[in-house]
C-alpha cells in the first residue's frame, strides 16, 4: 500500500502519473524503447522535451520574452550560476528568510558583493521581514518565495523597479498563480513541486542573457538558451516525468485549479493546528506557506513519538528539518486533500491518547 508521504523533497508524485509511467516504462508510445534509452537528439525524445517546455509556458503563462531552461545541478547550482551570469556592477541584494536564501547569499558572496537587504534570522525566520531599501545599482534582488524549512512564503512581491527580481521558487512553483513578468529570473529544483529529482528549471527574461561575463561556456545561461537546453545530454527521464506531471496539473484545472485546492487543503491542517491543545503551528499566521507546514508539540520527545506513531499508521516523513527539529508536513500539489484530512484525523486521535 502507498503511504501518505509528507516528504519535503524529493516529494510525493501523483499516483496517476506513476501508473502511466509504469505502463510506458518498457516501450514508449510504439517507439520501440523506453524513454531512458532514447538518444536525446532523436525526434521521439525531442517531442517530449519540447512538449514539457510548452506545457510549463502555458501553465505559468510565461511571456514570450522569457526563456525556459532545463538544467541540472539543483537549485544549489543556481546559487552560483545566477551571480556568475547576472553580474554587472558587482553587487546584489538578498532577503534572508531561511536556510536556502542564506545559502544563496553565501554562494553569491564568492562572486560579487552580496548585501543583506532584510532578514528575519533573529526571529528564527518565523515571518517574511519588511523590505525597507532596494539598492538601485544592484545587479539583482534575490528572494526565496516559499521557505521549505520554516514554512513561510511571500504573499506579495517587492517592487524592485529596474533591478531584476530573482526568486528561488523550488518549493512554491506551480502551487499558486505568479505573475512571471514581475521577475527577471525564477528557478526551482524539480523534486518538490514539478516532477522527480534531476531537473532544475530556470525561467529567465531574455535581456538578462546578454550580460557579458567571462565564465566557462557550460555555466552560461545563453549557451543553454541557444541550444534549447541540449548543450549536453539533458536528464531525459526526469523531463519526461515532468511532462506527465504537467499534463496531470493541466487536467486539474491548471495552476488556478490547483491553487484553489491547495488553499482548501492547507486550511484543513492550519485550522486543526489553531484549535489543538497539543500541536501548534510554527510560522507566523501572516506568512503561512501553502506547501510546507512546520509544527510542534513543544516537547521534543513527544514530537519523536508522534513521528513514529504516524509512520506506523502510514503517514511518513513528518519529522522537521534536521536544522530546526519539530514536525513538518509538506503538502505539495500531488498530496490529495484526503491525505491531509486523514493526517488531521490521526493527529486528533493522537492528541486524545487513542
Ligand atoms: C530544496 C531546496 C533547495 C535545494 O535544492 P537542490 O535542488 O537540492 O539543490 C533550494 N531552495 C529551496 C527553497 C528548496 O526548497
Amino acid at each position: 500500500m502507498r503511504s501518505y508521504n509528507f516528504s519535503p523533497g524529493p516529494a510525493a508524485l501523483p499516483k496517476e502519473v506513476l501508473e502511466r509511467a509504469a505502463k510506458e516504462m518498457v516501450e514508449y508510445a510504439g517507439d520501440g524503447m523506453s524513454v531512458m534509452e532514447m538518444s536525446h537528439r532523436s525526434k521521439m525524445y525531442e517531442d517530449i522535451h519540447n512538449a514539457a517546455i510548452d506545457l510549463l509556458r502555458e501553465l505559468m503563462a510565461i511571456p514570450d520574452n522569457y526563456k525556459i531552461l532545463f538544467l541540472q545541478g539543483g537549485a544549489s547550482q543556481q546559487f552560483a550560476m545566477i551571480p556568475m551570469n547576472l553580474k554587472k556592477n558587482g553587487k546584489a541584494d538578498f532577503v534572508i528568510t531561511g536556510e536556502w536564501s542564506a545559502r544563496a547569499y553565501k554562494e553569491a558572496s564568492n562572486i560579487l558583493e552580496a548585501k543583506v537587504a532584510a532578514s528575519s534570522e533573529n526571529e528564527k525566520f518565523a515571518f517574511i521581514p519588511e523590505i525597507k531599501e532596494i539598492s538601485a545599482d544592484a545587479d539583482y534582488f534575490h528572494i526565496c518565495s516559499n521557505n521549505t524549512i520554516t514554512g513561510t512564503r511571500f504573499l506579495e512581491f517587492p517592487d524592485t523597479g529596474d533591478v531584476p527580481l530573482v526568486a528561488d521558487m523550488s518549493s512554491g512553483i506551480l502551487s499558486e498563480i505568479f505573475d512571471v513578468s514581475k521577475f527577471g529570473l525564477i528557478y526551482a529544483g524539480a523534486q518538490k513541486n514539478i516532477g522527480p529529482a534531476g531537473l532544475t528549471v530556470v525561467i529567465i527574461r531574455e535581456d538578462l542573457l546578454e550580460r557579458e561575463n567571462k565564465i566557462p561556456a557550460f555555466f552560461k545561461y545563453k549557451q543553454h538558451a541557444d541550444t534549447n537546453s541540449m548543450l549536453n545530454t539533458p536528464p531525459t527521464y526526469s523531463i519526461y516525468m515532468t511532462k506527465l506531471c504537467l499534463e496531470w496539473l493541466k487536467s486539474k484545472g491548471g495552476v488556478a485549479g490547483i491553487q484553489k485546492n491547495n488553499e482548501a487543503k492547507a486550511k484543513v491542517l492550519y485550522d486543526f493546528l489553531d484549535n489543538s491543545q497539543m500541536f501548534k503551528g510554527i510560522a507566523a499566521k501572516s506568512h503561512r506557506s501553502l506547501m510546507n507546514v512546520p509544527f510542534t508539540t513543544g516537547d521534543e520527545a513527544k514530537d519523536k513519538d508522534f513521528v513514529k506513531a504516524a509512520a506506523t499508521a502510514g503517514f511518513v516523513n513528518l519529522g522537521g528539518h534536521r536544522l530546526v527539529g519539530g514536525l513538518r508536513a509538506s503538502i505539495y500539489n500531488a498530496m490529495p486533500t484526503e491525505g491531509v484530512q486523514a493526517l488531521v484525523d490521526f493527529m486528533e486521535k493522537f492528541e486524545k491518547g487513542k
